[in-house]
């Protein structure tokens, strides 16, 4: 029989999920005395300028459906864990559960909130002598349900179930895939070696494009993606947003080691008509041509400065720096060349010759350069992630007159984005 996967039109109400689920039979093994984990995706969390939620986290409400149809089925023991990135100190997990409405499922229901950032270890080896460490709820629970979002990502094309599972992964496990010489979509794809989820559901009632490294921009698409079958749940979120399965470098790496097919022929796909419902979300940001800086330092004529573009060895907690430079070169060009100053981020990123002064964004690229005869005076910021304050520090000492508030005024703007817009509901967030 061919793995099921089910493509169900989301319609505003739990039979849509109750439907993805039945059609892909996805309760067959589960057991009314199980321990159950859903794993959303809850990226990471913002306080001051909170993250617009659509297409970045997993809908709250679609978890409550579930959270329902579990216990409908008799379950009790229902746990959700999720290990979120910290971008501000002292805010994560727990903090993101607040946010989304996740205490008052807690109250409602009775489930569990964990934060797998905080969860006890298991070691797994998974390439030489490097090893994940992953949390033992997940590792240990009997009926995980991997629930990610339907969103495309700047470093690997799409993030969905496979890559959702990286939330499992202790903070420094976390930093270990995006490692310097192996490729980041080989390491994470081996989590779901060790972490088998029982069930895989894609929220796709909104799909992100652009996603991650540059907080994207979302679309409406009500569709559900379940399958049983990671990879297969995988494939067909991927081609709904215009991927074929081949071209995703993790499941090319996951189908492989465990002698999967990346033909959607050789799966069986129930509800929806898959050619019916795709449309393609753009993932990557385009460089100048010379590699000095997004596409819009072209459009603007920014010279002088050179912004690398961010490889696979940038980790979360560094993106939004890498981020934050990039709106604040923009801030210090007043329309004449800037100085010639390169801004490095990331763990591999080797100085150029040519400039006067290097800025080293992070313990890692300051490692990843200290023999590196281009640089004629290093700038190093110091953190793993550097703080922010810090590095407008160092663009000003390098001689860029950088504005801060041309930054909060992009956050503050990212943030509001969707307000007021049609199909853009906040209740879809709230319990
Ligand atoms: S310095 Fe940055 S890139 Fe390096 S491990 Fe820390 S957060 Fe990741």
């Amino acid at each position: 029989m061919l793995p099921r996967v089910s493509l169900v039109k989301y319609q505003s109400d739990s039979a849509s999920l109750k439907t993805a689920i039945q059609l892909c039979d996805g309760f067959a093994h589960l057991k009314q005395t199980d321990r159950v984990m859903i794993k959303p995706n809850l990226v990471a969390w913002e306080e001051r300028y909170p993250i617009a939620p659509f297409g970045v986290y997993t809908t709250t409400r679609l978890v409550e459906d579930l959270i329902i149809l579990l216990k409908d089925f008799g379950c009790q023991n229902i746990s959700i864990g999720e290990g979120s990135v910290q971008i501000q100190k002292g805010v994560g997990t727990m903090q993101a559960y607040a946010g989304l409405g996740y205490r008052e499922l807690e109250k409602r229901y009775g489930v569990t909130l964990l934060d797998l950032n905080k969860s006890k270890t298991k070691k797994f080896v998974f390439h030489d002598d490097l090893s994940l460490h992953i949390a033992k709820d997940a590792v240990e629970s009997d009926f995980l349900i991997n629930f990610p979002v339907l969103k495309t990502h700047g470093q690997t094309k799409v993030s969905l179930g496979l890559k959702n599972l990286k939330g499992c992964l202790k903070l420094q496990s976390k930093k270990l895939c995006h490692h310097a010489q192996l490729d980041l979509e080989y390491c994470f794809s081996h989590i779901a070696d060790f972490v088998k989820p029982a069930l895989t559901i894609v929220d796709g009632i909104y799909g992100l494009e652009k996603g991650a490294l540059h907080f994207g921009k979302a679309y409406r698409k009500d569709l559900i993606i379940a399958s049983t079958h990671i990879l297969g749940a995988d494939m067909v979120a991927a081609k709904t947003i215009g991927y074929d399965s081949v071209d995703i470098k993790h499941f090319e790496y996951y189908a492989k080691r465990h002698n999967q097919s990346l033909s959607l022929q050789d799966y069986e796909i129930l509800g929806e008509n898959l050619e019916e419902n795709i449309t393609p979300l753009k993932w990557d940001w385009a460089w100048t041509s010379d590699n000095t800086g997004p596409g819009i330092f072209q459009k603007f004529g920014v010279t002088g400065v050179a912004l690398p573009k961010y490889d696979d060895s940038l980790c979360s907690g560094c993106s939004p720096i890498a981020n934050l430079a990039n709106i604040l070169v923009l801030s210090a060009f007043k329309g004449q060349p800037l100085p010639k100053v390169e801004i490095l981020n990331g763990k591999k990123m080797q100085a150029r010759p040519g400039y006067a002064k290097t800025i080293l964004l992070g313990n890692c690229i300051k490692k990843a350069n200290e023999t590196n005869s281009n640089i004629q005076e290093a700038v190093e910021v110091i953190g793993c992630p550097p703080v922010m304050q810090d590095v407008v520090s160092a663009l000003k000492a390098a001689g860029l007159d950088v504005n801060e508030s041309v930054y909060h005024g992009y956050m503050k703007e990212q943030s509001e984005k969707y307000d007021g817009k049609e199909g853009f509901d906040k209740k879809f967030f709230q319990a």
